[in-house]
C-alpha cells in the first residue's frame, strides 16, 4: 500500500495520518521532533528541517505522494520534492498562500472580493497606505503570521511609528479594517479529476487572536452560505487545487463577503466535520491527494467546535472527559503552554437544531465562556 509523506509534525498532520490509516495508507512524517503529534501516530519519521536537502532526499525516497500540514515551509523545497513524486497541493499554491502580498495579488487579479490593501516596504509606503485606507487599519507581516501574530492595529497617527518599528524590517501589508458582522470559513476539496466538494460554511469566533469556537452550519442566510461556497470553489478552481483548502472570509454589515486568507491544508475551523460528517476534512484531503473518489461533503449533524488552549483549558480535562456530549480530540502534546492548541472538543446537535448562545454555552458545560468573545489583542506582534 502507498505511503503518504506529510511535511510537518503538528496536529493537522496527526489527524491526516489517522484518516490515512483508515483508508489503508501508511504515512511518513518529515519533522524535527520525533515525539511530534503526527510522528506519534505515523509509520515512519524522517527527522530534519524542511530546508535540509539531505533530509528532504531521505524523506522523498520513501513516499509515493507528498502533502504538507504546515505552510511556513520553503516552496522551493516542495518544488524539489516534486522531482521525486507528486506534491499535492502544489508548491505554486503554497507560494501564493504563504505570502499575504502574493495572496492579495492573486485575489485581486482573479476578481475575488477582499478588503482594500496596500504593500508597505518603508515609512513612505506606510504613510501612503494610511492616506489611501484611512484609519483604523491593520498592518501585517506578509509571511509567517498565525493566530494573529505579526499584526498591529493602527487607530491613531501616533501608532504608525510604533507599529512600523515593531514589525519592520519584515515585508508588510496594510489592510483596511473590516467592520465585520461575523467571520465565516469554508473547507473546499478538489480531486485530480477536477471534482470539487465543499463543506457547509462555519462561523468562527476568536479570543486573543486565536480561533476559539466554530459553529456549523454558520447561522447566516442560505444565500450567504451559497455565495461563500461559490467563492471557495472558484478559488480552488483558479488555483488548480488538488487537496483541501480552507478559505477565511468576513461578512460585512452590507451582506458582502470579503476573503481574508486561504490555507491549502486541513484547517482548525474544519474540525467540526470530524463528528458531524460521514467523510470529514481529513478523509477528503487524503482521498484527494491519493486520487481516490471524493464523496459528497454531507453533514449529518449541527456542531460546535471549541479549541482547548494552553494550561487553562487543559486544567478542565477531568470535567471535559466526564461530560457526556463533549467529543474530545487531543493532539498528544506534553507541554500545555499558554496559547498552545492542545486539542479540541466537538459538541454535536441533531441536524437543523444548532442552539443559540445560551444553548451553546450550556452544551459546552465546563468549557462555557462567561464573557462574550473578546476583541483581538491590540498589538500582538511577535
Ligand atoms: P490564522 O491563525 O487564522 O492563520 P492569522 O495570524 O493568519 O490567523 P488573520 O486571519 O489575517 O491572521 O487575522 C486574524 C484575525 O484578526 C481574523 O480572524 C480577524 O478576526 C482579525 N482581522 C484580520 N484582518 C482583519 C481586517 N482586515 N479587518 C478586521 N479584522 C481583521
Ligand atoms: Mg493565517
Ligand atoms: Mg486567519
Amino acid at each position: 500500500n502507498a505511503v503518504i509523506g506529510i511535511v510537518g509534525g503538528g496536529q493537522l498532520g496527526r489527524m491526516s495520518a489517522m484518516a490515512a490509516a483508515k483508508l489503508g495508507f501508511r504515512t511518513h512524517i518529515l519533522t524535527k521532533d520525533p515525539n511530534s503529534p503526527a510522528a506519534q501516530v505515523s509509520h515512519g519519521v524522517t527527522l530534519g528541517a524542511y530546508d535540509d536537502l539531505k533530509a528532504l532526499d531521505a524523506f522523498a525516497r520513501g513516499v509515493d505522494v507528498v502533502t504538507f500540514e504546515f505552510e511556513n515551509i520553503s516552496a522551493d523545497a516542495m518544488d524539489c520534492l516534486s522531482q521525486y513524486c507528486p506534491v499535492r497541493p502544489s508548491g505554486h499554491i503554497l507560494r501564493i498562500s504563504q505570502d499575504r502580498l502574493a495572496e492579495k495579488t492573486f485575489f485581486t487579479e482573479n476578481g475575488i472580493p477582499l478588503a482594500p490593501w496596500h504593500a508597505v516596504t518603508d515609512r513612505a509606503s506606510l504613510h501612503a497606505a494610511a492616506e489611501t485606507l484611512g484609519l483604523p487599519f491593520i498592518l501585517k507581516t506578509t509571511r509567517n503570521g498565525y493566530d494573529g501574530k505579526g499584526q498591529s492595529r493602527i487607530h491613531h497617527p501616533a501608532d504608525l511609528e510604533t507599529a512600523f518599528n515593531t514589525l519592520a524590517p519584515h515585508p508588510l501589508v496594510a489592510e483596511g479594517m473590516v467592520d465585520f458582522a461575523c467571520e465565516l470559513s469554508v473547507m473546499v476539496v478538489r480531486g485530480i479529476d477536477g471534482t470539487v466538494r465543499c463543506f457547509d460554511p462555519g462561523m468562527n469566533r476568536h479570543r486573543d487572536g486565536i480561533l476559539d469556537l466554530t459553529l456549523a452550519p454558520a447561522p447566516v442566510e442560505p444565500a450567504i452560505s451559497a455565495q461563500a461556497q461559490a467563492l471557495a470553489v472558484s478559488i480552488a478552481e483558479k488555483l488548480d487545487l488538488v487537496g483541501i483548502l480552507g478559505v477565511e472570509m468576513f461578512l460585512d454589515h452590507t451582506g458582502a463577503l470579503l476573503v481574508n486568507e486561504i490555507a491549502p491544508r486541513p484547517h482548525n475551523s474544519g474540525h467540526w466535520t470530524m463528528d458531524a460528517c460521514p467523510v470529514d476534512q481529513f478523509d477528503m484531503h487524503i482521498r484527494a491527494v491519493t486520487g481516490m473518489p471524493l464523496p459528497p461533503a454531507i453533514r449529518h449533524s449541527d456542531a460546535v467546535m471549541k479549541n482547548l488552549i494552553g494550561p487553562d483549558d487543559m486544567a478542565l480535562w477531568p470535567q471535559i472527559i466526564g461530560t457526556p456530549g463533549l467529543l474530545p480530540h487531543l493532539y498528544g502534546k506534553e507541554e500545555a503552554r499558554p496559547g498552545r492548541k492542545m486539542g479540541h472538543v466537538n459538541c454535536i446537535f441533531p441536524f437543523g437544531s444548532l442552539p443559540g448562545e445560551l444553548g451553546i454555552q450550556d452544551a459546552l458545560g465546563p468549557l462555557a465562556t462567561k464573557s462574550t468573545p473578546e476583541e483581538v489583542t491590540e498589538t500582538s506582534a511577535e
